[in-house]
């Protein structure tokens, strides 16, 4: 089986960690992350990746859990030292073993290697996949195409707006500089072509998901492909379950609401990307509305506490895909 997940970092991670232990012990299967790269940046003279970064070390088990970012066991030694020197944001620390990791892919990148190689090589250094799961990560482009946000005061880098101003500045708008002459990284439009199911991860809808989508072709890939597309909500009740996805939201003009990002997606019938969707139990009343629009929806927990609960949605979203087996 041939699985391609649409990704952001955290919420990306933790379904992208079920989607594996759900095809751990079945059949060989491919599991292939297209990840954001809109919250990439030059930082301190490096590259910097932090959703490619939370996703490979989550899956490698190495991240710091109760931090949420970053590797366990690291100290803050060189960003103090970084600090001293005025380098870099000093509201934006980074650990000395990620430190490690942006130096080896800016390593790459200087020897003239694009992401996708970059990534390739950091990400060999750990086994990703488990049992007879592999999984690959595809940066979503290797070109340098950046979410940056239009506020009152000006445009600012979308990891200054979340970080440093924790989102409290009004988004106007969304942009993503120079994502007009951008390519998908290689790999991207045929893994998602080429896939027995495409997933939507309950990221971020607007600066993971959306970002990714926004890089020429992908959309139209994703509303193309011979394989079902299956979307999870990371709006459970009305709320974000973590993260300020909300802020993101209403700078486009949708609801914080399970529902409205779903028909954000749009149904596929009608041009859009989803052929079902997964929301949580208690949201469970917009089924019904959602399927009349040509969105198959089941309810359920979505809240992703440990692998377990993760692998329950997963399994949910393969279920979902194969009940609509018309298609392909
Ligand atoms: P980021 O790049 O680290 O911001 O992470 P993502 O974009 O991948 O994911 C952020 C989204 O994941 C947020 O909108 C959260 O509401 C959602 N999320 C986080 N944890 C959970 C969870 O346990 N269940 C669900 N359904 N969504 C979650
Ligand atoms: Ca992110």
């Amino acid at each position: 089986m041939r699985v391609t997940v649409l990704a952001g970092g955290v919420g990306g991670s933790r379904f992208l960690k079920g989607v594996r232990a759900a095809l751990r012990d079945g059949e060989p299967s491919e599991i292939t992350a297209v990840v954001n790269t809109g919250d990439d940046m030059w930082l301190a003279g490096l590259r910097i990746a932090p959703d490619l970064d939370t996703i490979a070390y989550a899956l490698a088990g190495v991240n710091d859990e109760e931090r949420g970012w970053g590797r366990a066991g690291e100290t803050m030694r060189v960003s103090e030292e970084l600090a001293a020197f005025g380098v870099g944001w000093p509201w934006f620390t980074l650990g000395d073993l990620d430190l490690g990791t942006h130096i080896a892919r800016t390593a790459f990148l200087h020897d003239g290697l694009p992401l996708s190689e970059a990534t390739r090589r950091i990400t060999a250094r750990w086994p990703l996949g488990a049992g007879a799961a592999s999984i690959e990560l595809l940066p979503a482009t290797d070109d340098e195409v950046e979410t940056h946000v239009v506020t009152d005061d000006g445009e600012l880098h979308f990891e200054e707006w979340w970080t440093r101003l924790r989102a409290a500045a009004p988004a106007r708008a969304f942009v993503q500089t120079g994502v007009e002459a951008s390519r998908p990284a290689p790999g991207v439009l045929e893994a998602i072509r080429d896939a027995d199911v495409v997933l939507l991860a309950p990221s971020n809808p607007v600066v993971s998901i959306g970002t990714i989508l926004g890089i020429p072709g992908i959309r139209d890939a994703v509303a193309t492909t011979p394989a079902p597309v299956i979307g999870v909500a990371g709006i459970i009740g009305g709320a974000v379950v973590r993260g300020m996805a909300d802020a993101c939201l209403s700078a486009i003009g949708v609801a914080t609401d399970a529902a409205a990002v779903a028909r954000h997606y749009g149904p596929r019938s009608a041009g859009g990307l989803l052929d079902g969707w997964l929301v949580d139990e208690v949201d469970a009343a917009s089924a019904a509305g959602l399927e009349a629009d040509g969105i198959r929806t089941r309810a359920l927990p979505l809240r992703m506490r440990d692998d377990a609960s993760s692998v329950a949605i997963v399994r949910a979203a393969l279920g979902l895909a194969a009940s609509g087996s018309t298609r392909g």
